[in-house]
Protein backbone atom coordinates (compact mmCIF):
# COMPACT_ATOMS: atom_id res chain seq x y z
CA UNK A 1 0.00 0.00 0.00
CA UNK A 2 1.09 3.70 -1.06
CA UNK A 3 2.84 4.70 3.05
CA UNK A 4 0.88 7.91 3.01
CA UNK A 5 -2.58 6.05 2.86
CA UNK A 6 -3.45 9.09 0.17
CA UNK A 7 -4.23 8.86 -3.37
CA UNK A 8 -5.01 11.11 -6.26
CA UNK A 9 -7.67 8.83 -7.31
CA UNK A 10 -9.98 6.45 -5.38
CA UNK A 11 -12.10 4.01 -7.82
CA UNK A 12 -15.38 2.28 -6.12
CA UNK A 13 -16.05 -1.16 -8.62
CA UNK A 14 -14.68 -3.82 -9.97
CA UNK A 15 -16.31 -4.41 -13.02
CA UNK A 16 -15.32 -2.91 -16.70
CA UNK A 17 -16.70 0.70 -15.98
CA UNK A 18 -14.15 0.82 -13.01
CA UNK A 19 -11.28 -1.03 -14.34
CA UNK A 20 -11.58 0.93 -17.44
CA UNK A 21 -11.23 3.66 -16.01
CA UNK A 22 -8.24 2.73 -13.94
CA UNK A 23 -6.78 1.64 -17.44
CA UNK A 24 -7.25 4.90 -18.73
CA UNK A 25 -5.85 6.99 -15.68
CA UNK A 26 -2.53 4.55 -15.91
CA UNK A 27 -2.47 5.18 -20.28
CA UNK A 28 -2.23 9.16 -18.94
CA UNK A 29 0.49 8.87 -16.81
CA UNK A 30 -1.66 8.88 -13.39
CA UNK A 31 0.36 6.42 -10.93
CA UNK A 32 -1.60 7.18 -7.73
CA UNK A 33 -4.89 5.29 -8.29
CA UNK A 34 -6.12 3.02 -5.95
CA UNK A 35 -8.91 0.47 -7.44
CA UNK A 36 -11.36 -0.62 -4.74
CA UNK A 37 -14.04 -3.75 -5.22
CA UNK A 38 -15.96 -4.61 -2.79
CA UNK A 39 -15.81 -8.18 -3.70
CA UNK A 40 -14.18 -9.53 -6.42
CA UNK A 41 -13.80 -8.33 -9.77
CA UNK A 42 -16.43 -9.08 -12.20
CA UNK A 43 -18.67 -9.75 -9.27
CA UNK A 44 -21.51 -7.41 -10.74
CA UNK A 45 -23.33 -7.50 -14.11
CA UNK A 46 -19.33 -7.53 -15.87
CA UNK A 47 -19.14 -11.05 -14.67
CA UNK A 48 -22.93 -11.90 -16.60
CA UNK A 49 -22.58 -10.00 -19.77
CA UNK A 50 -23.45 -11.68 -22.74
CA UNK A 51 -20.63 -9.36 -24.45
CA UNK A 52 -22.26 -8.07 -28.03
CA UNK A 53 -20.35 -4.61 -28.94
CA UNK A 54 -22.26 -2.94 -31.44
CA UNK A 55 -22.78 0.83 -32.83
CA UNK A 56 -26.67 0.27 -33.08
CA UNK A 57 -27.67 2.72 -30.76
CA UNK A 58 -30.09 5.48 -30.37
CA UNK A 59 -27.96 8.74 -30.47
CA UNK A 60 -24.75 9.89 -31.79
CA UNK A 61 -22.84 10.33 -28.42
CA UNK A 62 -23.24 6.96 -27.97
CA UNK A 63 -22.64 5.66 -31.39
CA UNK A 64 -19.02 7.31 -30.98
CA UNK A 65 -18.33 6.02 -27.43
CA UNK A 66 -19.09 2.15 -28.92
CA UNK A 67 -17.00 2.88 -31.58
CA UNK A 68 -14.52 3.92 -29.25
CA UNK A 69 -14.78 0.71 -27.30
CA UNK A 70 -14.65 -1.87 -29.93
CA UNK A 71 -11.39 -0.24 -30.88
CA UNK A 72 -10.16 -0.72 -27.40
CA UNK A 73 -11.06 -4.05 -27.52
CA UNK A 74 -9.35 -4.68 -30.72
CA UNK A 75 -5.76 -3.11 -29.43
CA UNK A 76 -6.04 -4.89 -25.69
CA UNK A 77 -6.42 -8.08 -27.91
CA UNK A 78 -3.23 -8.32 -29.38
CA UNK A 79 -1.54 -9.05 -26.04
CA UNK A 80 -4.88 -10.05 -24.32
CA UNK A 81 -6.09 -12.38 -27.08
CA UNK A 82 -8.31 -14.21 -24.22
CA UNK A 83 -10.91 -11.26 -24.50
CA UNK A 84 -11.87 -13.38 -27.46
CA UNK A 85 -12.77 -10.12 -29.44
CA UNK A 86 -14.16 -10.65 -32.99
CA UNK A 87 -16.16 -8.85 -35.41
CA UNK A 88 -18.57 -11.45 -35.76
CA UNK A 89 -21.97 -9.06 -37.48
CA UNK A 90 -24.77 -8.20 -36.14
CA UNK A 91 -28.29 -8.87 -37.59
CA UNK A 92 -31.64 -7.56 -36.47
CA UNK A 93 -35.31 -8.53 -37.82
CA UNK A 94 -38.76 -8.05 -37.36
CA UNK A 95 -42.18 -8.92 -39.21
CA UNK A 96 -44.10 -6.17 -37.20
CA UNK A 97 -44.85 -3.41 -40.27
CA UNK A 98 -44.98 -0.65 -37.86
CA UNK A 99 -41.15 -1.44 -36.97
CA UNK A 100 -40.35 -2.20 -40.54
CA UNK A 101 -40.89 1.37 -40.71
CA UNK A 102 -39.03 2.01 -37.94
CA UNK A 103 -36.27 0.28 -39.48
CA UNK A 104 -36.10 2.53 -42.31
CA UNK A 105 -35.72 5.34 -40.18
CA UNK A 106 -32.86 3.66 -38.19
CA UNK A 107 -31.02 2.96 -41.18
CA UNK A 108 -30.90 6.51 -42.65
CA UNK A 109 -30.03 8.11 -39.03
CA UNK A 110 -27.40 5.29 -38.16
CA UNK A 111 -25.42 5.72 -41.76
CA UNK A 112 -25.84 9.36 -41.43
CA UNK A 113 -23.49 8.84 -38.50
CA UNK A 114 -21.32 6.69 -40.16
CA UNK A 115 -22.46 3.56 -38.79
CA UNK A 116 -21.10 0.74 -41.22
CA UNK A 117 -25.03 -0.89 -41.62
CA UNK A 118 -27.10 -2.22 -44.44
CA UNK A 119 -30.70 -3.51 -44.50
CA UNK A 120 -31.25 -7.20 -45.44
CA UNK A 121 -34.40 -9.45 -45.81
CA UNK A 122 -35.32 -13.38 -45.57
CA UNK A 123 -32.93 -14.24 -48.14
CA UNK A 124 -29.58 -12.57 -46.27
CA UNK A 125 -31.10 -13.39 -43.07
CA UNK A 126 -31.02 -17.22 -44.28
CA UNK A 127 -27.99 -17.30 -44.92
CA UNK A 128 -26.43 -15.35 -41.90
CA UNK A 129 -28.81 -18.17 -40.16
CA UNK A 130 -29.39 -21.72 -41.53
CA UNK A 131 -30.81 -22.59 -38.72
CA UNK A 132 -33.77 -20.01 -38.91
CA UNK A 133 -36.84 -19.38 -40.75
CA UNK A 134 -37.08 -15.94 -41.95
CA UNK A 135 -39.69 -15.77 -45.06
CA UNK A 136 -42.43 -13.80 -43.16
CA UNK A 137 -39.44 -10.92 -41.84
CA UNK A 138 -40.61 -7.61 -43.62
CA UNK A 139 -37.37 -5.41 -42.71
CA UNK A 140 -33.97 -6.08 -40.93
CA UNK A 141 -30.55 -4.56 -40.16
CA UNK A 142 -26.62 -5.58 -40.42
CA UNK A 143 -23.96 -4.63 -38.89
CA UNK A 144 -20.84 -5.36 -40.47
CA UNK A 145 -18.27 -4.52 -38.08
CA UNK A 146 -20.44 -5.00 -34.75
CA UNK A 147 -18.26 -7.38 -32.50
CA UNK A 148 -18.10 -9.85 -29.39
CA UNK A 149 -15.76 -10.25 -26.32
CA UNK A 150 -16.08 -11.77 -23.28
CA UNK A 151 -16.79 -9.11 -20.88
CA UNK A 152 -15.07 -10.90 -17.95
CA UNK A 153 -11.70 -11.53 -19.44
CA UNK A 154 -11.85 -8.06 -20.80
CA UNK A 155 -12.33 -6.50 -17.03
CA UNK A 156 -9.67 -8.61 -15.74
CA UNK A 157 -7.26 -7.08 -18.94
CA UNK A 158 -7.93 -3.61 -18.13
CA UNK A 159 -6.99 -4.31 -14.56
CA UNK A 160 -3.94 -5.83 -15.52
CA UNK A 161 -3.11 -3.33 -17.93
CA UNK A 162 -3.78 -0.67 -14.95
CA UNK A 163 -2.08 -2.49 -12.27
CA UNK A 164 1.11 -2.46 -14.91
CA UNK A 165 0.89 1.36 -14.87
CA UNK A 166 1.18 1.50 -10.94
CA UNK A 167 -2.34 1.41 -10.47
CA UNK A 168 -2.88 -0.53 -6.85
CA UNK A 169 -5.78 -2.77 -7.09
CA UNK A 170 -7.81 -4.17 -3.53
CA UNK A 171 -10.46 -6.25 -3.54
CA UNK A 172 -12.87 -8.16 -0.87
CA UNK A 173 -12.97 -6.31 2.42
CA UNK A 174 -16.91 -4.94 2.02
CA UNK A 175 -18.45 -1.94 1.03
CA UNK A 176 -15.95 0.03 3.54
CA UNK A 177 -17.08 3.58 5.18
CA UNK A 178 -16.89 6.36 2.75
CA UNK A 179 -16.77 9.83 4.02
CA UNK A 180 -17.07 13.71 2.38
CA UNK A 181 -14.59 15.35 3.58
CA UNK A 182 -13.56 18.94 3.25
CA UNK A 183 -11.20 18.92 0.64
CA UNK A 184 -11.51 15.07 -0.85
CA UNK A 185 -13.34 12.05 0.52
CA UNK A 186 -11.53 9.04 3.28
CA UNK A 187 -12.34 5.28 2.92
CA UNK A 188 -12.03 2.71 4.95
CA UNK A 189 -11.98 -1.31 4.73
CA UNK A 190 -10.84 -3.33 7.43
CA UNK A 191 -8.09 -1.77 9.08
CA UNK A 192 -6.98 0.25 6.17
CA UNK A 193 -8.42 4.12 5.61
CA UNK A 194 -7.30 6.31 2.69
CA UNK A 195 -7.86 9.52 1.80
CA UNK A 196 -8.23 10.48 -2.69
CA UNK A 197 -8.33 14.15 -3.82
CA UNK A 198 -10.57 12.21 -6.52
CA UNK A 199 -13.02 9.60 -5.97
CA UNK A 200 -14.84 7.91 -8.76
CA UNK A 201 -18.19 6.15 -8.03
CA UNK A 202 -18.25 2.85 -10.21
CA UNK A 203 -20.32 0.76 -8.85
CA UNK A 204 -22.87 -0.26 -11.01
CA UNK A 205 -26.02 -1.28 -9.08
CA UNK A 206 -24.42 -0.38 -5.82
CA UNK A 207 -23.74 3.20 -6.76
CA UNK A 208 -26.80 4.24 -4.90
CA UNK A 209 -26.15 3.62 -1.49
CA UNK A 210 -22.78 4.35 -2.13
CA UNK A 211 -23.48 8.25 -3.65
CA UNK A 212 -26.11 7.88 -0.44
CA UNK A 213 -22.88 7.65 2.00
CA UNK A 214 -21.34 10.54 0.43
CA UNK A 215 -24.84 12.49 0.61
CA UNK A 216 -25.28 12.64 -3.10
CA UNK A 217 -28.13 11.11 -5.23
CA UNK A 218 -28.27 10.19 -8.97
CA UNK A 219 -31.85 8.09 -10.32
CA UNK A 220 -30.67 4.97 -10.77
CA UNK A 221 -32.71 1.97 -11.09
CA UNK A 222 -31.02 -1.24 -10.67
CA UNK A 223 -33.06 -3.82 -12.91
CA UNK A 224 -32.70 -7.91 -13.38
CA UNK A 225 -31.57 -9.21 -16.89
CA UNK A 226 -31.36 -12.84 -17.85
CA UNK A 227 -29.10 -14.88 -20.07
CA UNK A 228 -28.20 -18.88 -20.91
CA UNK A 229 -25.92 -20.99 -22.91
CA UNK A 230 -27.22 -23.34 -25.25
CA UNK A 231 -25.53 -26.20 -27.28
CA UNK A 232 -27.91 -26.89 -30.21
CA UNK A 233 -28.36 -30.35 -31.98
CA UNK A 234 -26.22 -29.65 -34.75
CA UNK A 235 -22.47 -27.73 -33.80
CA UNK A 236 -23.20 -23.92 -35.17
CA UNK A 237 -19.82 -22.20 -36.73
CA UNK A 238 -17.38 -21.03 -34.18
CA UNK A 239 -17.94 -17.59 -35.63
CA UNK A 240 -21.31 -16.85 -36.74
CA UNK A 241 -23.18 -13.26 -36.70
CA UNK A 242 -24.98 -12.51 -33.69
CA UNK A 243 -28.82 -12.11 -33.96
CA UNK A 244 -31.62 -9.72 -32.01
CA UNK A 245 -35.51 -10.70 -32.72
CA UNK A 246 -36.85 -7.68 -32.72
CA UNK A 247 -40.14 -8.99 -32.09
CA UNK A 248 -39.40 -10.84 -29.14
CA UNK A 249 -36.50 -9.54 -28.04
CA UNK A 250 -34.55 -12.56 -27.88
CA UNK A 251 -30.78 -11.75 -29.09
CA UNK A 252 -28.27 -14.18 -29.27
CA UNK A 253 -24.29 -14.75 -30.38
CA UNK A 254 -21.75 -17.64 -30.88
CA UNK A 255 -20.26 -18.67 -27.04
CA UNK A 256 -17.18 -20.64 -28.24
CA UNK A 257 -17.34 -23.98 -29.73
CA UNK A 258 -20.49 -25.75 -30.16
CA UNK A 259 -22.40 -22.90 -27.94
CA UNK A 260 -24.20 -19.94 -28.46
CA UNK A 261 -25.37 -17.70 -25.91
CA UNK A 262 -29.13 -16.61 -25.90
CA UNK A 263 -30.92 -13.47 -23.84
CA UNK A 264 -33.83 -11.87 -23.72
CA UNK A 265 -35.22 -8.51 -22.52
CA UNK A 266 -35.12 -7.60 -19.42
CA UNK A 267 -37.52 -6.85 -16.08
CA UNK A 268 -39.29 -3.43 -15.90
CA UNK A 269 -39.43 -3.33 -11.71
CA UNK A 270 -36.37 -2.33 -9.44
CA UNK A 271 -34.23 -5.35 -8.25
CA UNK A 272 -31.80 -5.95 -5.03
CA UNK A 273 -28.33 -6.28 -6.29
CA UNK A 274 -28.01 -7.49 -2.67
CA UNK A 275 -31.09 -9.81 -2.75
CA UNK A 276 -32.33 -11.07 -6.62
CA UNK A 277 -32.58 -14.45 -7.93
CA UNK A 278 -29.09 -15.28 -9.72
CA UNK A 279 -30.62 -18.65 -11.88
CA UNK A 280 -32.81 -17.85 -15.04
CA UNK A 281 -36.58 -18.23 -13.89
CA UNK A 282 -39.00 -20.54 -15.84
CA UNK A 283 -40.97 -17.63 -17.77
CA UNK A 284 -37.62 -16.52 -19.18
CA UNK A 285 -36.74 -20.46 -20.42
CA UNK A 286 -40.03 -20.91 -21.82
CA UNK A 287 -40.18 -17.59 -23.81
CA UNK A 288 -36.39 -18.39 -25.17
CA UNK A 289 -37.64 -21.54 -26.12
CA UNK A 290 -40.62 -20.49 -27.39
CA UNK A 291 -38.89 -17.93 -30.02
CA UNK A 292 -36.45 -20.60 -30.57
CA UNK A 293 -39.28 -23.23 -32.07
CA UNK A 294 -41.17 -20.18 -34.20
CA UNK A 295 -37.59 -18.79 -35.55
CA UNK A 296 -34.59 -20.58 -35.35
CA UNK A 297 -36.17 -24.56 -35.40
CA UNK A 298 -32.97 -25.93 -36.14
CA UNK A 299 -32.18 -24.98 -32.61
CA UNK A 300 -35.44 -26.39 -31.11
CA UNK A 301 -33.60 -29.49 -29.93
CA UNK A 302 -30.71 -27.31 -27.92
CA UNK A 303 -29.17 -28.63 -24.32
CA UNK A 304 -29.65 -25.93 -21.53
CA UNK A 305 -26.37 -25.73 -20.31
CA UNK A 306 -26.67 -22.70 -18.11
CA UNK A 307 -29.22 -19.80 -17.24
CA UNK A 308 -28.57 -16.96 -15.11
CA UNK A 309 -29.23 -13.75 -13.86
CA UNK A 310 -27.57 -10.05 -13.60
CA UNK A 311 -28.66 -6.71 -12.59
CA UNK A 312 -28.16 -3.51 -14.52
CA UNK A 313 -28.57 -0.21 -14.15
CA UNK A 314 -31.35 2.20 -15.48
CA UNK A 315 -31.33 5.93 -15.86
CA UNK A 316 -34.78 8.13 -16.57
CA UNK A 317 -33.24 8.64 -20.57
CA UNK A 318 -31.33 5.24 -20.46
CA UNK A 319 -28.31 7.34 -21.03
CA UNK A 320 -25.22 6.90 -18.65
CA UNK A 321 -24.33 9.11 -15.87
CA UNK A 322 -20.69 9.92 -17.03
CA UNK A 323 -18.98 12.77 -15.22
CA UNK A 324 -18.88 15.16 -11.58
CA UNK A 325 -21.40 14.77 -9.03
CA UNK A 326 -20.04 17.05 -6.47
CA UNK A 327 -16.79 18.98 -7.56
CA UNK A 328 -15.71 20.64 -4.69
CA UNK A 329 -15.25 17.14 -3.34
CA UNK A 330 -13.70 16.00 -6.19
CA UNK A 331 -16.71 12.91 -6.82
CA UNK A 332 -17.43 11.68 -9.92
CA UNK A 333 -19.56 8.92 -11.41
CA UNK A 334 -19.69 6.08 -14.36
CA UNK A 335 -22.56 4.62 -13.86
CA UNK A 336 -26.07 3.43 -15.09
CA UNK A 337 -25.14 2.16 -18.67
CA UNK A 338 -29.08 0.64 -19.34
CA UNK A 339 -27.86 -2.93 -20.23
CA UNK A 340 -24.78 -1.94 -23.04
CA UNK A 341 -21.95 -1.25 -20.33
CA UNK A 342 -19.59 -3.63 -22.12
CA UNK A 343 -20.27 -1.84 -25.24
CA UNK A 344 -19.86 1.98 -24.19
CA UNK A 345 -17.68 1.07 -21.12
CA UNK A 346 -13.93 1.70 -22.40
CA UNK A 347 -14.97 4.96 -24.54
CA UNK A 348 -16.80 6.58 -21.70
CA UNK A 349 -14.46 5.65 -19.23
CA UNK A 350 -11.94 7.42 -22.01
CA UNK A 351 -13.97 10.72 -21.83
CA UNK A 352 -14.29 10.91 -18.18
CA UNK A 353 -10.32 10.32 -17.78
CA UNK A 354 -10.06 12.79 -20.16
CA UNK A 355 -12.43 15.21 -17.99
CA UNK A 356 -9.95 14.84 -14.56
CA UNK A 357 -7.36 15.56 -16.60
CA UNK A 358 -8.17 18.85 -18.39
CA UNK A 359 -11.00 19.84 -16.07
CA UNK A 360 -13.95 21.54 -16.46
CA UNK A 361 -14.87 23.71 -18.88
CA UNK A 362 -13.25 22.64 -22.19
CA UNK A 363 -13.34 20.01 -24.55
CA UNK A 364 -13.38 17.11 -22.19
CA UNK A 365 -16.71 18.36 -20.42
CA UNK A 366 -18.44 19.19 -23.68
CA UNK A 367 -18.02 15.72 -25.06
CA UNK A 368 -19.63 14.49 -21.89
CA UNK A 369 -22.31 17.09 -22.02
CA UNK A 370 -24.56 14.72 -22.98
CA UNK A 371 -24.68 12.37 -20.04
CA UNK A 372 -23.91 14.85 -17.20
CA UNK A 373 -24.84 13.38 -14.06
CA UNK A 374 -26.41 16.79 -12.86
CA UNK A 375 -28.70 17.26 -16.02
CA UNK A 376 -30.96 16.01 -13.43
CA UNK A 377 -31.43 17.85 -10.43
CA UNK A 378 -32.38 16.57 -7.37
CA UNK A 379 -34.99 15.60 -5.95
CA UNK A 380 -34.82 12.40 -7.68
CA UNK A 381 -38.26 10.20 -6.96
CA UNK A 382 -37.99 6.69 -7.75
CA UNK A 383 -39.19 5.68 -11.85
CA UNK A 384 -39.33 2.36 -13.45
CA UNK A 385 -36.40 1.10 -15.42
CA UNK A 386 -36.83 1.44 -19.23
CA UNK A 387 -34.42 -0.31 -20.78
CA UNK A 388 -34.31 -2.44 -23.65
CA UNK A 389 -32.67 -3.68 -26.84
CA UNK A 390 -35.07 -2.16 -28.46
CA UNK A 391 -35.04 -0.33 -32.13
CA UNK A 392 -34.46 3.19 -30.87
CA UNK A 393 -36.19 4.97 -33.68
CA UNK A 394 -35.39 8.55 -31.76
CA UNK A 395 -38.04 9.54 -29.04
CA UNK A 396 -41.13 7.82 -31.28
CA UNK A 397 -43.26 6.43 -28.53
CA UNK A 398 -43.64 3.54 -30.58
CA UNK A 399 -40.58 1.96 -30.61
C1 LIG B 1 -27.31 -11.03 -18.69
C2 LIG B 1 -26.64 -9.76 -19.11
C3 LIG B 1 -26.31 -9.56 -20.44
C4 LIG B 1 -25.68 -8.37 -20.83
N1 LIG B 1 -25.29 -8.25 -22.13
C5 LIG B 1 -24.65 -7.14 -22.54
C6 LIG B 1 -24.17 -7.03 -23.87
O1 LIG B 1 -24.31 -7.95 -24.68
N2 LIG B 1 -23.55 -5.88 -24.25
C7 LIG B 1 -23.39 -4.83 -23.38
O2 LIG B 1 -22.85 -3.80 -23.78
N3 LIG B 1 -23.79 -4.93 -22.09
C8 LIG B 1 -24.41 -6.05 -21.65
N4 LIG B 1 -24.82 -6.16 -20.35
C9 LIG B 1 -24.66 -4.99 -19.48
C10 LIG B 1 -23.27 -4.91 -18.89
O3 LIG B 1 -22.98 -6.11 -18.23
C11 LIG B 1 -23.19 -3.76 -17.87
O4 LIG B 1 -23.70 -2.56 -18.44
C12 LIG B 1 -21.76 -3.51 -17.44
O5 LIG B 1 -21.14 -4.73 -17.09
C13 LIG B 1 -21.72 -2.55 -16.26
O6 LIG B 1 -20.41 -2.51 -15.76
P1 LIG B 1 -20.12 -1.72 -14.42
O7 LIG B 1 -18.66 -1.78 -14.19
O8 LIG B 1 -20.78 -0.38 -14.50
O9 LIG B 1 -20.93 -2.50 -13.29
P2 LIG B 1 -20.62 -3.91 -12.59
O10 LIG B 1 -20.02 -4.86 -13.53
O11 LIG B 1 -21.90 -4.30 -11.91
O12 LIG B 1 -19.51 -3.56 -11.52
C14 LIG B 1 -19.78 -2.88 -10.33
C15 LIG B 1 -18.82 -3.41 -9.29
O13 LIG B 1 -18.85 -2.56 -8.15
C16 LIG B 1 -18.64 -3.38 -7.01
N5 LIG B 1 -19.08 -2.65 -5.81
C17 LIG B 1 -20.32 -2.58 -5.29
N6 LIG B 1 -20.31 -1.80 -4.18
C18 LIG B 1 -19.05 -1.36 -4.01
C19 LIG B 1 -18.41 -0.52 -3.03
N7 LIG B 1 -19.08 0.03 -2.04
N8 LIG B 1 -17.08 -0.30 -3.15
C20 LIG B 1 -16.37 -0.85 -4.19
N9 LIG B 1 -16.93 -1.67 -5.12
C21 LIG B 1 -18.25 -1.91 -5.04
C22 LIG B 1 -19.44 -4.62 -7.30
O14 LIG B 1 -19.03 -5.72 -6.51
C23 LIG B 1 -19.17 -4.81 -8.79
O15 LIG B 1 -18.08 -5.70 -9.04
C24 LIG B 1 -25.42 -7.34 -19.90
C25 LIG B 1 -25.74 -7.55 -18.56
C26 LIG B 1 -26.33 -8.74 -18.16
C27 LIG B 1 -26.63 -8.94 -16.71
Amino acid sequence: MNSSGRFDYLVLGGGLAGAATAYHLGRRGERSVLLYEARIPNAGASGRAAGIVTDQLWNEWDVEVARATAEEYADLSRTHPEINFARNGFLRWTTNPVAADAIDVVYRRLRGWGVSVDRVGPTELASAFPWGRFEDVRAGLRGTVDAVVTPSAATDAYLAEARARGAEVWFGDGSGTLRAESAGVSFSASARTVRARTTIVAAGAWSKPLLRSLGQSLPLAPYRVQAATLRPPVAPPEVFPSGHDLDTDVYFRPEGPGRVLAGDGTERVEADPDRFVTAGDPGFLSHLAETIRLRLPGWEASELVRAWAGVCTSTPDRRPHVGAVDPDRGVYAIVGFNGYGVMRAGGAARRLVDLLIEGPGGRASHRLAPVDPRRFPPPHPNFLPRPGFTLDAGDDPRF
